[in-house]
């Protein structure tokens, strides 16, 4: 059986996604959502999609008597995805949603519970979660090769250009960098160090409050402490180029990563040796994979569910909190 998958927001990503979809093996699009009229007919064309299967953000919610589709990708601006993960949902389809989950971690907790009310499932586009290399070092750190996880360190930025994007207009966007990059290492810090932090600090510089609007932050470093009494130090930025890169540091060994979350191939390397596993394109073995999920109950290694989406938002509200109190922040997950 293969997942047959609507579109919906047909921006760059959506097309990244789509166009890896071509090699899938367990998924296919077979809709789109767009306001776009001119999109759909390219997207139709491209992908051989009916006009039946195609829809606007003004009538997605009649997908509910469409049987050509059983899920919908949601790949639009971050602060659309509760709502629009709410109608999917209602409308009885299973979500795949772009990260950040939302902009909160209020809003998360509402669309877990949405999509456990309707009986879909709820997914978000971790692809890192599927990646050989990521996957290699979270086995060798699971059964025990680095000894006891002592710190991990990730960068995450690039600078970013057009200052008329969403990514830098709060409304859409629900922050700046954190949301878009520095989730990327909040995130890798869990999977790697293979806890949820505790606490975290976090400082601030703005170097450019014209681009960089309240709310949208530009540049934060953050700390976190983790249940074992690993500690992990980070950077999030839209204004340095060049950084992407994890470090795990373990008592007997360590792992480091560059480019670690960029979408060519995974540079790694050990104590051991490097690593450096063959590339496949990120968002074919996701899309195959989540197919596993929802259509065979596959339970990934590393878990890629509404919680585990939850879990970033509820440490960026506590970033954020550490950023404008100035003070240790403790996280807990209720
Ligand atoms: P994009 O601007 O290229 O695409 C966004 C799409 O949403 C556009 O087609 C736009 O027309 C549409 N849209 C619908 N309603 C809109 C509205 N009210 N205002 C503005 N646009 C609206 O952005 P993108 O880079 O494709 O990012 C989309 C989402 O995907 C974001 O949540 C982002 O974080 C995520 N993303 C994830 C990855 C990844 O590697 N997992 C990579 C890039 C983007």
């Amino acid at each position: 059986k293969v997942l047959r998958v609507a579109m919906m927001g047909l921006g760059s990503y959506a097309n990244r996604v789509a166009d890896a979809m071509k090699d899938c093996k367990r998924a296919k699009i077979t809709g789109v959502i767009s306001g776009t009229p001119t999109k759909i007919k390219d997207w139709q064309s491209r992908f051989n999609i009916p006009a039946k299967n195609c829809y606007n953000y003004g009538n997605f919610d009649a997908i509910l008597n469409n049987p050509d589709i059983d899920a919908v990708y949601i790949t639009t601006p971050n602060a659309l995805h509760h709502s629009q993960c709410l109608r999917v949902a209602a409308a009885g389809k299973h979500v795949i949603c772009e990260k950040p989950m939302a902009i909160n971690a209020k809003e998360g907790r509402e669309m877990i519970e949405a999509c456990k009310k309707a009986g879909v499932q709820l997914l978000i586009g971790y692809r890192m979660h599927f990646e050989a290399n990521t996957k290699e070092v979270v086995r060798m750190r699971r059964d025990g090769e680095f000894g006891k996880i002592m710190f991990f360190q990730g960068l995450s930025g690039f600078i970013i250009g057009d200052p008329t994007q969403w990514r830098l207009n709060y409304e859409l966007a629900g922050g700046g960098a954190m949301m878009d990059i520095g989730i990327y290492s909040i995130n890798g810090a869990r999977y790697m160090i293979g806890e949820d932090p505790i606490w975290v600090t976090a400082q601030e510089v703005k170097t450019d409050p014209v681009k960089f609007k309240e709310g949208v932050d530009e540049t934060i470093t953050f700390q976190m402490g983790f249940p074992s009494g690993a500690i992990a130090s980070c950077l999030s930025t839209y204004s340095m180029n060049y950084l992407d890169k994890f470090y795990l540091n373990g008592i007997k060994g360590f792992a480091e990563m560059q480019p670690s979350t960029g979408y060519g191939p995974i540079k790694s390397a050990t104590h051991k040796g490097r690593l450096d596993l063959p590339h496949v394109t990120h968002q074919t073995t996701q899309m195959d994979e989540m197919a596993a999920i929802i259509l065979d109950g596959k339970i990934p290694m590393i878990p890629v569910d509404g919680e585990e989406g939850w879990k970033d938002m509820v440490i960026i509200d506590a970033i954020f909190e550490a950023v404008k109190t100035g003070k240790k922040v403790e996280i807990k997950y209720v």
